[in-house]
Protein backbone atom coordinates (compact mmCIF):
# COMPACT_ATOMS: atom_id res chain seq x y z
CA UNK A 1 0.00 0.00 0.00
CA UNK A 2 2.87 2.83 0.91
CA UNK A 3 4.46 3.75 -2.24
CA UNK A 4 6.84 6.46 -1.45
CA UNK A 5 10.16 4.77 -0.95
CA UNK A 6 9.12 1.37 -1.56
CA UNK A 7 11.50 0.29 -4.11
CA UNK A 8 14.56 1.98 -1.89
CA UNK A 9 13.39 -0.76 1.15
CA UNK A 10 14.84 -3.48 2.55
CA UNK A 11 12.91 -5.98 4.10
CA UNK A 12 12.96 -8.16 7.49
CA UNK A 13 11.23 -11.44 7.85
CA UNK A 14 10.04 -12.48 11.10
CA UNK A 15 7.43 -14.88 12.09
CA UNK A 16 5.27 -12.42 14.35
CA UNK A 17 5.29 -8.92 13.39
CA UNK A 18 4.17 -7.12 16.32
CA UNK A 19 2.98 -3.23 15.84
CA UNK A 20 3.23 -1.56 19.52
CA UNK A 21 4.35 -2.12 22.73
CA UNK A 22 1.96 -1.70 25.30
CA UNK A 23 1.00 -4.80 27.36
CA UNK A 24 -1.02 -5.93 25.12
CA UNK A 25 1.63 -6.33 22.51
CA UNK A 26 4.33 -7.05 25.20
CA UNK A 27 2.19 -10.00 26.58
CA UNK A 28 1.51 -11.52 23.26
CA UNK A 29 5.51 -11.53 22.42
CA UNK A 30 6.42 -13.09 25.95
CA UNK A 31 3.58 -15.74 25.57
CA UNK A 32 5.02 -16.66 22.03
CA UNK A 33 8.76 -16.81 22.94
CA UNK A 34 7.77 -19.47 25.73
CA UNK A 35 5.47 -21.30 24.06
CA UNK A 36 8.40 -21.87 21.68
CA UNK A 37 10.46 -22.70 24.45
CA UNK A 38 8.05 -25.27 25.72
CA UNK A 39 8.43 -26.89 22.56
CA UNK A 40 11.67 -26.54 22.62
CA UNK A 41 12.07 -24.63 19.59
CA UNK A 42 11.90 -20.76 18.83
CA UNK A 43 10.08 -18.58 16.87
CA UNK A 44 10.98 -15.28 15.55
CA UNK A 45 8.78 -12.09 17.29
CA UNK A 46 9.55 -8.33 16.85
CA UNK A 47 7.89 -6.04 18.19
CA UNK A 48 7.78 -1.90 16.74
CA UNK A 49 6.73 1.06 19.11
CA UNK A 50 6.49 4.59 18.47
CA UNK A 51 7.52 6.47 21.30
CA UNK A 52 11.65 7.17 21.81
CA UNK A 53 11.45 3.99 24.27
CA UNK A 54 9.24 1.74 25.09
CA UNK A 55 6.56 3.66 28.19
CA UNK A 56 7.40 6.36 26.33
CA UNK A 57 3.72 6.56 25.08
CA UNK A 58 2.12 4.91 27.42
CA UNK A 59 -0.48 6.91 29.65
CA UNK A 60 -2.82 4.90 32.00
CA UNK A 61 -4.52 5.48 35.77
CA UNK A 62 -3.52 2.53 36.39
CA UNK A 63 -4.96 0.41 38.89
CA UNK A 64 -4.06 -2.59 37.46
CA UNK A 65 -5.55 -6.34 37.95
CA UNK A 66 -3.29 -8.85 37.78
CA UNK A 67 -5.27 -11.54 36.45
CA UNK A 68 -3.49 -11.82 33.30
CA UNK A 69 -0.06 -11.32 34.27
CA UNK A 70 -0.48 -14.34 37.17
CA UNK A 71 -1.09 -16.41 34.19
CA UNK A 72 1.63 -15.06 31.82
CA UNK A 73 4.53 -14.63 34.83
CA UNK A 74 3.26 -16.38 37.71
CA UNK A 75 6.28 -15.55 39.97
CA UNK A 76 6.30 -11.53 38.82
CA UNK A 77 6.28 -10.75 42.42
CA UNK A 78 9.92 -12.72 42.74
CA UNK A 79 11.22 -11.22 39.46
CA UNK A 80 11.03 -8.00 40.69
CA UNK A 81 7.74 -6.68 39.18
CA UNK A 82 7.09 -2.76 39.39
CA UNK A 83 3.53 -3.89 41.37
CA UNK A 84 3.92 -2.93 44.57
CA UNK A 85 1.47 -1.01 46.24
CA UNK A 86 -1.78 -3.12 46.69
CA UNK A 87 -4.68 -1.03 46.53
CA UNK A 88 -5.99 -0.72 50.86
CA UNK A 89 -9.09 1.57 49.83
CA UNK A 90 -12.05 2.12 47.72
CA UNK A 91 -13.66 5.39 47.61
CA UNK A 92 -16.45 6.16 45.79
CA UNK A 93 -18.17 10.11 45.32
CA UNK A 94 -20.82 11.80 43.87
CA UNK A 95 -19.64 15.27 43.73
CA UNK A 96 -21.58 18.40 43.95
CA UNK A 97 -19.88 21.63 43.52
CA UNK A 98 -19.19 22.43 46.99
CA UNK A 99 -19.44 19.03 48.55
CA UNK A 100 -19.09 15.25 48.20
CA UNK A 101 -21.28 12.55 49.61
CA UNK A 102 -19.14 9.22 49.34
CA UNK A 103 -21.55 5.77 48.02
CA UNK A 104 -21.03 2.84 50.20
CA UNK A 105 -19.19 0.30 49.23
CA UNK A 106 -21.76 -2.43 50.17
CA UNK A 107 -23.84 -0.60 47.34
CA UNK A 108 -21.19 -1.20 44.84
CA UNK A 109 -21.74 -4.54 42.61
CA UNK A 110 -18.50 -6.65 43.87
CA UNK A 111 -16.76 -6.09 40.44
CA UNK A 112 -16.13 -2.85 41.35
CA UNK A 113 -13.51 -3.58 43.92
CA UNK A 114 -10.22 -2.83 43.52
CA UNK A 115 -9.20 -5.33 46.00
CA UNK A 116 -6.21 -7.53 44.46
CA UNK A 117 -5.17 -4.83 42.48
CA UNK A 118 -2.32 -2.77 42.46
CA UNK A 119 -1.73 1.15 41.77
CA UNK A 120 0.93 1.10 39.18
CA UNK A 121 2.47 3.30 36.62
CA UNK A 122 1.64 1.21 33.72
CA UNK A 123 4.98 2.50 31.57
CA UNK A 124 7.41 1.20 34.41
CA UNK A 125 5.03 -2.06 34.32
CA UNK A 126 5.47 -2.28 30.37
CA UNK A 127 9.19 -1.25 30.76
CA UNK A 128 9.44 -4.42 32.95
CA UNK A 129 7.82 -6.47 30.51
CA UNK A 130 10.00 -5.58 27.67
CA UNK A 131 13.20 -6.73 29.72
CA UNK A 132 11.22 -9.97 29.78
CA UNK A 133 10.49 -10.30 26.31
CA UNK A 134 13.84 -9.01 25.57
CA UNK A 135 15.64 -11.78 27.78
CA UNK A 136 13.45 -14.76 26.32
CA UNK A 137 14.68 -13.03 22.97
CA UNK A 138 12.10 -10.94 21.16
CA UNK A 139 13.28 -7.83 19.29
CA UNK A 140 12.26 -4.45 20.39
CA UNK A 141 12.78 -1.51 18.16
CA UNK A 142 11.47 1.86 19.83
CA UNK A 143 11.22 4.80 17.63
CA UNK A 144 9.90 3.25 15.18
CA UNK A 145 6.84 3.87 13.45
CA UNK A 146 4.88 1.97 11.97
CA UNK A 147 2.89 4.17 9.06
CA UNK A 148 1.85 1.25 6.39
CA UNK A 149 0.79 -2.40 5.87
CA UNK A 150 2.19 -4.58 3.21
CA UNK A 151 -0.36 -6.77 1.61
CA UNK A 152 0.50 -10.10 -0.16
CA UNK A 153 -0.91 -10.51 -3.36
CA UNK A 154 -3.91 -12.37 -2.56
CA UNK A 155 -4.69 -8.73 -0.35
CA UNK A 156 -4.01 -10.31 2.89
CA UNK A 157 -1.64 -8.65 5.11
CA UNK A 158 2.38 -9.80 5.22
CA UNK A 159 3.74 -7.09 7.29
CA UNK A 160 4.24 -3.05 8.11
CA UNK A 161 6.51 -0.57 6.76
CA UNK A 162 8.14 1.29 9.82
CA UNK A 163 11.13 3.89 10.39
CA UNK A 164 10.45 6.13 7.44
CA UNK A 165 12.61 9.29 8.08
CA UNK A 166 13.71 12.67 7.27
CA UNK A 167 10.78 13.76 5.23
CA UNK A 168 9.91 17.48 4.78
CA UNK A 169 7.13 19.35 5.55
CA UNK A 170 6.00 18.68 1.66
CA UNK A 171 6.94 14.90 1.81
CA UNK A 172 10.33 15.57 -0.07
CA UNK A 173 12.88 13.67 1.28
CA UNK A 174 15.79 16.10 3.33
CA UNK A 175 19.48 15.36 3.35
CA UNK A 176 19.04 12.72 6.38
CA UNK A 177 16.26 10.75 4.60
CA UNK A 178 15.34 7.29 5.31
CA UNK A 179 12.85 5.20 3.40
CA UNK A 180 12.19 2.86 6.23
CA UNK A 181 12.15 -1.41 6.10
CA UNK A 182 9.72 -3.52 5.32
CA UNK A 183 9.05 -6.04 8.50
CA UNK A 184 7.00 -9.40 7.25
CA UNK A 185 5.34 -11.60 9.54
CA UNK A 186 3.53 -14.67 9.23
CA UNK A 187 0.97 -12.79 10.82
CA UNK A 188 0.95 -9.44 12.07
CA UNK A 189 -0.37 -8.61 15.42
CA UNK A 190 -1.70 -4.93 15.56
CA UNK A 191 -0.91 -3.89 19.18
CA UNK A 192 -1.21 0.05 18.78
CA UNK A 193 -4.02 1.11 21.95
CA UNK A 194 -7.17 3.08 21.12
CA UNK A 195 -7.51 4.32 17.52
CA UNK A 196 -4.61 2.47 16.05
CA UNK A 197 -3.85 4.04 12.92
CA UNK A 198 -2.98 0.89 10.98
CA UNK A 199 -6.54 -0.67 13.16
CA UNK A 200 -8.23 2.41 11.75
CA UNK A 201 -7.25 1.03 7.85
CA UNK A 202 -7.69 -2.44 8.74
CA UNK A 203 -11.37 -2.19 9.96
CA UNK A 204 -12.24 -0.20 7.31
CA UNK A 205 -10.21 -2.55 4.35
CA UNK A 206 -12.01 -5.80 6.05
CA UNK A 207 -14.86 -4.36 7.45
CA UNK A 208 -14.49 -5.84 10.53
CA UNK A 209 -16.77 -3.44 12.18
CA UNK A 210 -19.56 -4.66 10.23
CA UNK A 211 -22.79 -5.45 12.31
CA UNK A 212 -21.04 -3.87 15.56
CA UNK A 213 -22.29 -1.37 17.10
CA UNK A 214 -20.03 2.09 16.62
CA UNK A 215 -16.87 2.14 19.08
CA UNK A 216 -17.24 4.57 21.83
CA UNK A 217 -14.55 6.69 23.21
CA UNK A 218 -13.47 9.00 26.44
CA UNK A 219 -10.40 11.59 26.61
CA UNK A 220 -8.40 10.78 29.70
CA UNK A 221 -6.56 13.29 31.11
CA UNK A 222 -3.66 13.01 33.78
CA UNK A 223 -1.20 14.58 35.80
CA UNK A 224 1.46 13.19 38.34
CA UNK A 225 2.24 14.59 40.98
CA UNK A 226 4.19 14.41 43.72
CA UNK A 227 2.45 15.93 47.44
CA UNK A 228 3.49 16.63 51.17
CA UNK A 229 3.89 12.94 52.70
CA UNK A 230 1.29 13.97 55.51
CA UNK A 231 -0.87 13.62 52.23
CA UNK A 232 -0.09 10.20 50.82
CA UNK A 233 -2.56 7.03 51.58
CA UNK A 234 -0.29 4.37 49.29
CA UNK A 235 -2.90 2.46 47.93
CA UNK A 236 -6.27 4.40 48.39
CA UNK A 237 -8.71 4.83 44.97
CA UNK A 238 -10.72 7.67 44.59
CA UNK A 239 -13.51 7.86 41.81
CA UNK A 240 -15.79 10.44 41.62
CA UNK A 241 -18.70 11.76 39.41
CA UNK A 242 -20.79 14.94 39.46
CA UNK A 243 -19.10 17.94 39.28
CA UNK A 244 -18.01 19.52 37.41
CA UNK A 245 -19.71 17.86 34.47
CA UNK A 246 -22.96 17.56 35.76
CA UNK A 247 -25.91 15.49 35.12
CA UNK A 248 -25.67 15.24 31.45
CA UNK A 249 -22.05 14.69 30.01
CA UNK A 250 -20.60 11.52 31.00
CA UNK A 251 -16.87 11.11 32.86
CA UNK A 252 -15.35 11.23 36.02
CA UNK A 253 -11.83 11.36 37.95
CA UNK A 254 -9.66 9.35 39.83
CA UNK A 255 -7.00 9.57 42.03
CA UNK A 256 -4.76 6.93 42.56
CA UNK A 257 -2.17 7.05 45.22
CA UNK A 258 1.68 5.14 44.59
CA UNK A 259 4.80 4.83 45.67
CA UNK A 260 7.16 7.54 46.91
CA UNK A 261 4.49 10.10 47.53
CA UNK A 262 3.17 9.86 43.93
CA UNK A 263 -0.42 10.38 43.22
CA UNK A 264 -2.14 9.96 39.57
CA UNK A 265 -5.41 12.30 39.15
CA UNK A 266 -6.94 12.51 36.16
CA UNK A 267 -10.38 13.17 34.43
CA UNK A 268 -12.53 11.21 31.65
CA UNK A 269 -14.91 12.99 29.50
CA UNK A 270 -16.81 10.58 27.70
CA UNK A 271 -16.94 12.01 23.60
CA UNK A 272 -20.25 11.69 23.31
CA UNK A 273 -20.75 15.11 24.75
CA UNK A 274 -22.90 17.56 22.93
CA UNK A 275 -21.98 20.84 23.90
CA UNK A 276 -19.68 21.73 21.32
CA UNK A 277 -18.44 24.54 23.62
CA UNK A 278 -17.16 21.91 26.43
CA UNK A 279 -13.73 22.16 27.19
CA UNK A 280 -12.62 18.75 28.72
CA UNK A 281 -9.38 20.42 29.26
CA UNK A 282 -10.45 22.76 31.69
CA UNK A 283 -13.32 20.85 33.40
CA UNK A 284 -9.94 18.33 34.88
CA UNK A 285 -8.31 21.49 35.79
CA UNK A 286 -11.05 23.71 37.87
CA UNK A 287 -12.52 19.55 39.46
CA UNK A 288 -8.74 19.70 41.02
CA UNK A 289 -9.87 22.56 43.02
CA UNK A 290 -12.70 20.56 44.63
CA UNK A 291 -12.55 20.99 48.44
CA UNK A 292 -11.90 16.89 48.03
CA UNK A 293 -9.33 17.11 46.01
CA UNK A 294 -7.43 20.11 46.34
CA UNK A 295 -6.15 19.16 49.88
CA UNK A 296 -4.48 15.97 48.84
CA UNK A 297 -2.52 18.56 45.61
CA UNK A 298 -2.19 21.31 47.61
CA UNK A 299 2.15 21.82 49.00
CA UNK A 300 2.43 19.34 45.88
CA UNK A 301 4.03 19.39 42.85
CA UNK A 302 3.08 18.30 39.60
CA UNK A 303 5.63 16.48 37.70
CA UNK A 304 4.10 15.28 34.40
CA UNK A 305 0.59 15.49 31.76
CA UNK A 306 -0.74 13.52 29.57
CA UNK A 307 -3.64 12.41 27.58
CA UNK A 308 -4.57 9.51 25.71
CA UNK A 309 -8.57 8.46 24.46
CA UNK A 310 -10.00 5.53 26.29
CA UNK A 311 -12.46 2.47 24.48
CA UNK A 312 -15.93 2.54 25.95
CA UNK A 313 -18.11 0.65 23.54
CA UNK A 314 -17.40 -2.69 25.22
CA UNK A 315 -18.54 -5.92 24.11
CA UNK A 316 -21.14 -4.21 21.65
CA UNK A 317 -18.56 -2.66 19.58
CA UNK A 318 -15.74 -5.23 19.98
CA UNK A 319 -15.25 -5.55 16.04
CA UNK A 320 -14.10 -9.19 14.34
CA UNK A 321 -10.73 -9.56 15.70
CA UNK A 322 -9.21 -11.35 12.50
CA UNK A 323 -8.22 -10.49 8.93
CA UNK A 324 -5.81 -12.49 6.99
CA UNK A 325 -2.83 -12.55 7.83
CA UNK A 326 -3.34 -10.60 11.24
CA UNK A 327 -5.48 -9.78 14.78
CA UNK A 328 -6.40 -6.90 16.15
CA UNK A 329 -5.00 -7.45 19.90
CA UNK A 330 -5.75 -5.04 23.44
CA UNK A 331 -7.19 -1.85 22.79
CA UNK A 332 -6.93 -1.87 18.88
CA UNK A 333 -9.98 -3.71 19.49
CA UNK A 334 -11.38 -2.12 22.63
CA UNK A 335 -11.47 -4.07 25.72
CA UNK A 336 -11.99 -1.53 28.18
CA UNK A 337 -14.07 -2.27 31.46
CA UNK A 338 -15.70 0.98 31.49
CA UNK A 339 -17.14 0.99 34.76
CA UNK A 340 -13.83 -0.09 36.65
CA UNK A 341 -11.75 1.95 33.51
CA UNK A 342 -9.31 -1.39 33.41
CA UNK A 343 -8.51 -2.32 29.99
CA UNK A 344 -5.15 -3.59 31.05
CA UNK A 345 -5.89 -7.32 32.32
CA UNK A 346 -8.06 -7.72 28.72
CA UNK A 347 -5.61 -6.31 26.44
CA UNK A 348 -2.79 -8.43 27.88
CA UNK A 349 -5.02 -11.36 27.49
CA UNK A 350 -6.02 -10.83 24.45
CA UNK A 351 -2.34 -10.68 23.37
CA UNK A 352 -1.37 -13.76 25.18
CA UNK A 353 -4.92 -15.88 23.13
CA UNK A 354 -3.66 -14.33 20.13
CA UNK A 355 -0.36 -15.38 20.52
CA UNK A 356 -1.40 -19.30 21.31
CA UNK A 357 -3.46 -19.24 18.13
CA UNK A 358 -0.16 -18.28 15.83
CA UNK A 359 1.96 -20.22 17.48
CA UNK A 360 -0.63 -23.19 17.11
CA UNK A 361 -0.95 -21.90 13.28
CA UNK A 362 2.72 -21.56 12.67
CA UNK A 363 3.96 -25.44 14.30
CA UNK A 364 0.99 -26.74 11.65
CA UNK A 365 2.97 -24.62 8.98
CA UNK A 366 0.10 -22.46 8.22
CA UNK A 367 0.89 -18.59 7.65
CA UNK A 368 -0.71 -15.48 6.19
CA UNK A 369 -4.54 -16.81 6.62
CA UNK A 370 -6.88 -16.20 8.77
CA UNK A 371 -6.51 -17.12 12.67
CA UNK A 372 -10.38 -17.47 13.19
CA UNK A 373 -9.45 -19.40 16.51
CA UNK A 374 -8.37 -16.31 18.25
CA UNK A 375 -11.79 -14.31 18.05
CA UNK A 376 -13.18 -18.05 19.40
CA UNK A 377 -10.73 -18.10 22.20
CA UNK A 378 -11.43 -14.31 23.53
CA UNK A 379 -15.29 -15.12 22.90
CA UNK A 380 -14.46 -18.39 25.06
CA UNK A 381 -11.92 -16.21 27.63
CA UNK A 382 -12.61 -14.49 30.85
CA UNK A 383 -12.20 -11.42 28.57
CA UNK A 384 -15.37 -11.77 27.32
CA UNK A 385 -17.26 -12.64 30.87
CA UNK A 386 -15.26 -9.22 31.89
CA UNK A 387 -17.10 -7.30 29.57
CA UNK A 388 -20.75 -8.57 29.53
CA UNK A 389 -21.38 -7.95 32.93
CA UNK A 390 -20.62 -4.54 32.63
CA UNK A 391 -22.26 -4.02 28.73
CA UNK A 392 -24.91 -2.17 29.55
CA UNK A 393 -23.23 0.54 31.70
CA UNK A 394 -22.08 2.92 29.26
CA UNK A 395 -25.69 3.04 26.95
CA UNK A 396 -27.56 3.42 30.32
CA UNK A 397 -25.34 6.16 31.18
CA UNK A 398 -25.04 8.08 27.82
CA UNK A 399 -29.33 7.73 27.35
CA UNK A 400 -30.30 8.45 30.93
CA UNK A 401 -27.72 10.42 32.35
CA UNK A 402 -25.67 10.39 35.50
CA UNK A 403 -28.34 9.47 38.21
CA UNK A 404 -30.68 6.98 35.98
CA UNK A 405 -27.99 5.60 34.12
CA UNK A 406 -25.72 4.95 36.83
CA UNK A 407 -28.97 3.87 39.27
CA UNK A 408 -30.16 1.05 36.47
CA UNK A 409 -26.25 0.71 35.65
CA UNK A 410 -25.73 -0.63 39.29
CA UNK A 411 -28.57 -2.91 39.24
CA UNK A 412 -27.49 -4.13 35.53
CA UNK A 413 -23.85 -5.26 37.16
CA UNK A 414 -25.63 -6.50 40.46
CA UNK A 415 -27.69 -9.14 38.62
CA UNK A 416 -25.05 -9.67 35.57
CA UNK A 417 -22.72 -10.50 38.33
CA UNK A 418 -24.99 -12.43 40.86
CA UNK A 419 -27.52 -14.25 38.66
CA UNK A 420 -25.46 -14.27 35.17
CA UNK A 421 -28.18 -12.02 33.46
CA UNK A 422 -29.69 -8.78 32.29
CA UNK A 423 -33.46 -7.56 32.71
CA UNK A 424 -32.17 -5.03 29.69
CA UNK A 425 -30.59 -7.61 27.09
CA UNK A 426 -28.20 -6.00 25.19
CA UNK A 427 -28.42 -2.47 25.18
CA UNK A 428 -27.12 -0.18 21.86
CA UNK A 429 -25.02 2.55 21.76
CA UNK A 430 -26.35 4.59 18.98
CA UNK A 431 -24.70 7.17 17.26
CA UNK A 432 -20.99 7.54 17.12
CA UNK A 433 -19.45 10.36 19.28
CA UNK A 434 -18.38 12.51 16.14
CA UNK A 435 -22.33 12.92 15.63
CA UNK A 436 -23.54 13.81 18.75
CA UNK A 437 -22.69 17.50 18.54
CA UNK A 438 -25.42 19.95 18.90
CA UNK A 439 -24.84 23.05 16.90
CA UNK A 440 -23.31 26.25 18.91
CA UNK A 441 -26.37 28.46 18.66
CA UNK A 442 -28.37 25.64 20.67
CA UNK A 443 -26.11 25.28 23.45
CA UNK A 444 -25.03 27.53 26.45
CA UNK A 445 -21.09 28.57 26.15
CA UNK A 446 -19.25 27.80 29.55
CA UNK A 447 -17.02 29.77 31.80
CA UNK A 448 -14.05 28.40 32.69
CA UNK A 449 -12.25 29.82 35.64
CA UNK A 450 -8.52 31.16 35.00
CA UNK A 451 -5.80 28.56 35.91
CA UNK A 452 -3.74 29.94 38.85
CA UNK A 453 -0.77 28.32 38.30
CA UNK A 454 -0.54 26.43 41.90
CA UNK A 455 -3.65 23.51 41.51
CA UNK A 456 -4.79 23.92 38.08
CA UNK A 457 -2.52 25.15 34.91
CA UNK A 458 -3.31 26.60 31.47
CA UNK A 459 -2.84 24.05 28.06
CA UNK A 460 0.44 24.85 27.17
CA UNK A 461 2.11 24.75 30.18
CA UNK A 462 0.88 21.56 30.98
CA UNK A 463 1.82 20.19 27.41
CA UNK A 464 5.12 21.24 28.59
CA UNK A 465 5.34 18.65 31.35
CA UNK A 466 4.58 15.47 28.68
CA UNK A 467 8.01 16.52 26.97
CA UNK A 468 5.93 15.96 23.50
CA UNK A 469 8.50 16.81 20.08
CA UNK A 470 7.67 16.86 17.01
CA UNK A 471 10.09 18.06 14.31
CA UNK A 472 8.80 21.49 12.82
CA UNK A 473 9.68 20.55 8.67
CA UNK A 474 8.05 17.09 8.59
CA UNK A 475 4.65 16.27 7.11
CA UNK A 476 2.26 17.50 9.16
CA UNK A 477 0.86 14.20 11.00
CA UNK A 478 -2.68 15.73 11.42
CA UNK A 479 -4.28 15.77 8.06
CA UNK A 480 -7.05 17.35 7.21
CA UNK A 481 -9.36 15.76 4.25
CA UNK A 482 -10.72 19.24 3.00
CA UNK A 483 -8.78 21.66 4.28
CA UNK A 484 -11.34 24.17 4.03
CA UNK A 485 -14.18 22.07 5.95
CA UNK A 486 -12.94 23.99 9.70
CA UNK A 487 -13.60 27.63 8.67
CA UNK A 488 -16.03 26.85 6.02
CA UNK A 489 -18.59 24.80 7.90
CA UNK A 490 -17.12 23.65 11.95
CA UNK A 491 -16.72 27.42 12.77
CA UNK A 492 -20.15 28.63 12.09
CA UNK A 493 -22.15 25.16 13.03
CA UNK A 494 -19.82 24.53 15.87
CA UNK A 495 -17.63 27.27 16.58
CA UNK A 496 -14.88 24.52 15.82
CA UNK A 497 -14.50 22.83 18.71
CA UNK A 498 -11.35 21.16 17.71
CA UNK A 499 -9.87 24.34 19.75
CA UNK A 500 -11.56 22.84 22.88
CA UNK A 501 -11.70 19.10 22.75
CA UNK A 502 -8.05 19.19 22.16
CA UNK A 503 -5.62 18.69 25.40
CA UNK A 504 -2.61 19.85 24.02
CA UNK A 505 -3.67 22.91 22.43
CA UNK A 506 -2.87 21.95 19.13
CA UNK A 507 -5.87 23.41 17.06
CA UNK A 508 -6.47 27.30 17.20
CA UNK A 509 -8.93 29.58 14.88
CA UNK A 510 -6.60 32.56 14.46
CA UNK A 511 -7.51 35.77 11.95
CA UNK A 512 -5.13 36.85 9.50
CA UNK A 513 -3.97 40.87 8.54
CA UNK A 514 -7.78 41.27 7.24
CA UNK A 515 -9.72 39.98 10.45
CA UNK A 516 -9.88 37.03 8.46
CA UNK A 517 -9.96 33.74 10.47
CA UNK A 518 -8.27 30.46 9.33
CA UNK A 519 -7.33 27.06 10.77
CA UNK A 520 -3.84 26.39 12.28
CA UNK A 521 -2.64 23.03 13.61
CA UNK A 522 0.51 23.46 15.73
CA UNK A 523 1.24 19.43 15.46
CA UNK A 524 4.25 19.97 17.65
CA UNK A 525 2.35 19.72 20.53
CA UNK A 526 0.40 16.26 20.06
CA UNK A 527 0.42 14.12 22.43
CA UNK A 528 -0.59 11.26 20.35
CA UNK A 529 -4.07 10.98 22.15
CA UNK A 530 -6.56 10.52 18.69
CA UNK A 531 -9.22 12.70 19.46
CA UNK A 532 -9.56 14.60 16.81
CA UNK A 533 -9.91 11.87 14.85
CA UNK A 534 -12.77 10.78 16.71
CA UNK A 535 -14.48 13.71 17.76
CA UNK A 536 -14.35 16.14 14.55
CA UNK A 537 -17.86 16.22 13.46
CA UNK A 538 -17.22 15.96 9.75
CA UNK A 539 -14.32 13.33 10.23
CA UNK A 540 -12.42 14.72 8.38
CA UNK A 541 -9.02 14.91 10.68
CA UNK A 542 -6.85 11.58 9.78
CA UNK A 543 -4.41 10.80 12.67
CA UNK A 544 -1.48 9.44 11.00
CA UNK A 545 1.73 8.27 12.94
CA UNK A 546 4.54 10.58 12.73
CA UNK A 547 7.80 9.29 12.56
CA UNK A 548 9.11 7.48 15.53
CA UNK A 549 10.45 8.90 18.57
CA UNK A 550 8.47 11.75 18.43
CA UNK A 551 5.04 12.68 20.70
CA UNK A 552 5.05 12.31 24.31
CA UNK A 553 8.01 11.32 26.53
CA UNK A 554 6.38 10.19 29.89
CA UNK A 555 8.64 9.44 32.62
CA UNK A 556 6.73 7.02 34.81
CA UNK A 557 3.25 7.85 33.94
C1 LIG B 1 -6.55 8.04 31.42
C2 LIG B 1 -6.59 6.54 31.38
C3 LIG B 1 -6.69 5.83 32.55
C4 LIG B 1 -6.71 4.44 32.52
N1 LIG B 1 -6.73 3.77 33.70
C5 LIG B 1 -6.61 2.43 33.69
C6 LIG B 1 -6.47 1.73 34.92
O1 LIG B 1 -6.44 2.32 35.99
N2 LIG B 1 -6.37 0.37 34.86
C7 LIG B 1 -6.36 -0.31 33.68
O2 LIG B 1 -6.26 -1.54 33.69
N3 LIG B 1 -6.50 0.34 32.51
C8 LIG B 1 -6.60 1.69 32.48
N4 LIG B 1 -6.68 2.36 31.29
C9 LIG B 1 -6.73 1.58 30.06
C10 LIG B 1 -5.36 0.99 29.68
O3 LIG B 1 -4.41 2.03 29.62
C11 LIG B 1 -5.46 0.28 28.35
O4 LIG B 1 -6.49 -0.67 28.41
C12 LIG B 1 -4.16 -0.41 27.98
O5 LIG B 1 -3.08 0.47 28.00
C13 LIG B 1 -4.29 -1.04 26.60
O6 LIG B 1 -3.10 -1.68 26.26
P1 LIG B 1 -2.69 -1.83 24.72
O7 LIG B 1 -1.39 -2.56 24.72
O8 LIG B 1 -3.81 -2.37 23.95
O9 LIG B 1 -2.48 -0.33 24.18
P2 LIG B 1 -1.55 0.84 24.69
O10 LIG B 1 -1.26 0.73 26.13
O11 LIG B 1 -2.18 2.09 24.21
O12 LIG B 1 -0.18 0.62 23.92
C14 LIG B 1 -0.09 0.78 22.53
C15 LIG B 1 1.36 1.04 22.14
O13 LIG B 1 1.45 0.98 20.72
C16 LIG B 1 2.22 2.07 20.26
N5 LIG B 1 1.78 2.36 18.88
C17 LIG B 1 0.56 2.80 18.50
N6 LIG B 1 0.51 2.91 17.16
C18 LIG B 1 1.71 2.55 16.69
C19 LIG B 1 2.26 2.46 15.38
N7 LIG B 1 1.51 2.70 14.29
N8 LIG B 1 3.55 2.09 15.24
C20 LIG B 1 4.30 1.79 16.34
N9 LIG B 1 3.83 1.85 17.61
C21 LIG B 1 2.54 2.20 17.78
C22 LIG B 1 1.91 3.18 21.24
O14 LIG B 1 2.91 4.17 21.22
C23 LIG B 1 1.83 2.42 22.58
O15 LIG B 1 3.09 2.33 23.18
C24 LIG B 1 -6.68 3.75 31.28
C25 LIG B 1 -6.58 4.47 30.09
C26 LIG B 1 -6.53 5.85 30.14
C27 LIG B 1 -6.40 6.61 28.84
Amino acid sequence: MSEQGASERESMDYDVVIVGAGPAGLSAAIRLKQLAAEAGGDIAVCVLEKGSEVGAHILSGAVVDPRALDELIPDWKDKGAPLNVPISEDRFYMLGAGGALRLPNFLMPPLMSNHGAYAVSLGNVCRWLAAEAEALGVEIYPGFACSDLVLRDDGSVKGVVAGIFGLDREGKPKPDYQPGMELNGKYVFIAEGVRGSLAKKLIARFDLAAGCEPQKYGLGMKELWEVRPENHHPGQVTHTMGWPLGMKAGGGSFMYHMEDNLVSVGFVVHLNYDNPYLFPYMEFQRFKHHPLIAPVLQGGRRIAYGARAISEGGLQSLPKLSFPGGVLIGCSAGVINVPRIKGTHNAMKTGMLAAEAAFAAIAAGRGGDELTSYGEAVRASWVHDDLKQVRNVKPMWSKLGLIGGLSLGGLDMWTNQMFGFSLFGTLKHGKPDYACLKPANACKKIDYPKPDGVLSFDRLTNVAFSATNHEEDEPVHLQLKDPSLPIASNLPEYDEPAQRYCPAGVYEVLEDENGKPYFHINHQNCVHCKTCDIKDPAQNIDWQVPQGGEGPNYPNM
